[in-house]
């Protein structure tokens, strides 16, 4: 009985269906041998091989893919592997005691060793017939593509040839089906099928386009980046958070720099992020732009930590700025100005982008504290130097004075302020000028109702 029950559990996959056996699904695969590819299988993780030896060895089919792949064949160390079988998932959970399915529509095996997880993907097929499985919207998009489908299938509905490629680190083979090694061994970055097409199934292709070739080196191919200007107004169907996605990775790959400079090249920059849009046409604006980029780049290349709200808040500080004048200039207070272009600038960046209130939020506080550092005198120095978001908003500061936006001098005073002790500080603080906080007068409380407090003046 414990027998049977074993056998059941490791190996599900000899349990006869009653399917006829598919086309041999290799038939139309390069079969591409290690002396050829030259992957190092060290350079594999622990966790990536122990899921594809108990896939194998519970006899179904498992390769490393994608990414992982890609990068091994360009020397970088990938930062995830993926795993692509002909179980399913039900029965990949099955084999692995610490897996669980995630998504619902869309099903994988989450495979975890130690803190490692290792995302297993059954292969897929195409989304074109229409079922409860797949779907497709009148303009191409597709809605939903869960089919299953055999090895080739896989390959074809993946995005670049580049990403279509299956590591078997056991034979220690690769099998490519469209040409793959090749085009990564020249350098091109090529998109399986008919471009337009497939960026109407999905237009966020185009980002990924224009994102993997500026974060590999890889050239677009001619007729992969051809359509990208004409199409890109597609990527207005795509649900934001999609977008904020693609954007957080395309800005946080350590090649920001190089990612904005391509996106508006290849005319993907409108709409998107209005820093790309206006911003650039303004001197000091794009000069911000490029430093909060390259500042970005070096703090990822170096492995620090970097923070999406200090990104977008410096992304999007110049539609602030023009907000914030032209709220002054309509009569109003600077600092209740400053809160109303705020507002402003998130909300109609929550419509395009879905920036996350997580992040918002501390955007706000990022430029909410930029008035602040103007006053240098009597005990306001030593609340905001006290800040939780100190940090962040000095770094901000300073990229503000590197851009000639404000006086470099600034900058420098909050560093020195920031590094004296006790009697240095008080010798720094310059004449306070600025009005003294207005107490409140005490009230006598309304009848019934509540008092609304006021924004703490900044
Ligand atoms: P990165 O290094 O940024 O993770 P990646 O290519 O691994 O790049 P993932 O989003 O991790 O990107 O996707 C894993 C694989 O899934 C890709 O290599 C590709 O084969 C496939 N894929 C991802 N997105 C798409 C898409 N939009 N259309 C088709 N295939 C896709
Ligand atoms: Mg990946």
């Amino acid at each position: 009985m414990i027998k049977k029950l074993l056998q059941r559990v490791f190996n599900p996959g000899k349990k006869k269906t009653g399917k006829k056996p598919a086309d041999n699904p290799h038939q139309n695969a390069q079969i591409i041998p290690r002396r050829i590819h030259g992957i190092d299988r060290k350079l594999l993780s622990s966790a990536a091989l122990k899921t594809t030896e108990g896939l194998q060895k519970a006899g179904f089919e498992a390769y490393i893919v994608g990414g992982a792949v890609r990068d091994l064949l360009l020397n970088h160390a990938p930062k995830d592997f993926d795993i692509a079988t002909n179980a399913t998932p039900e029965q990949v959970n099955r084999i692995f005691r610490r897996s669980r399915i995630i998504g619902r529509r869309f099903r994988l095996v989450h495979v975890m060793f130690g803190s490692e997880t290792i995302e297993v993907s059954t292969f897929r097929g195409s989304h074109l017939a229409e079922s409860d499985h797949a779907k497709t919207a009148e303009s191409g998009r597709i809605l939903r593509d869960n089919v299953f489908g055999n090895q080739e299938e896989d390959a074809l509905r993946r995005d670049f040839t580049a990403n279509a490629l299956y590591y078997d680190p056991a034979s220690e083979q690769v099998l490519d089906f469209h040409n793959g090694v090749a085009d990564i061994k020249a350098g091109v970055l090529r998109i399986i099928g008919n471009p337009e097409t497939r960026y109407r199934e999905d237009p966020v292709r185009m980002l990924r386009a224009v994102r993997l070739s500026a974060k590999l080196g890889l050239k677009l191919d001619k007729a992969t980046a051809a359509p990208i200007p004409k199409m890109a107004d597609l990527l207005k169907d795509v649900p934001e958070s999609r977008l904020f996605d693609e954007m957080l990775k395309l800005f946080l790959s350590g090649h920001a720099m190089e990612s904005a400079r391509e996106l508006r090249k290849h005319g993907l920059h409108h709409g998107l992020l209005p820093l790309l849009d206006v911003v650039v046409e303004q001197p000091v604006g794009e000069r911000f732009v490029n430093l909060a980029l390259k500042n970005t780049d070096e703090r990822v290349l170096s492995e620090k930590p970097v923070s999406p709200s200090f990104l977008f808040a410096t992304l999007l500080w110049h539609e602030v700025l023009t907000a914030w004048n032209r709220i002054q200039a309509q009569g109003e207070r600077p600092i209740p100005a400053l809160h109303m272009a705020m507002t402003e600038v998130c909300d109609i960046q929550a419509e395009k982008l879905a920036i996350h209130k997580r992040y918002s939020s501390t955007m706000r506080e990022i430029w909410g504290m930029q008035p602040r550092f103007e006053q240098r005198g009597g005990k306001r120095p030593y609340s905001l130097i006290e800040h939780p978001r100190f940090r962040a908003a000095y770094d901000f500061l300073l990229l503000r004075c590197e851009s000639g936006e404000v006086p470099a001098e600034l900058g420098q005073w909050w560093t020195d302020f920031a590094h004296a002790d006790g009697e240095a500080r008080a010798a720094m603080l310059l004449p306070d000028t600025q009005p003294k906080k207005r107490r409140r007068r005490k009230r006598s409380k309304p009848a019934g109702g509540s008092q609304s407090s006021s924004e703490p003046a900044a």
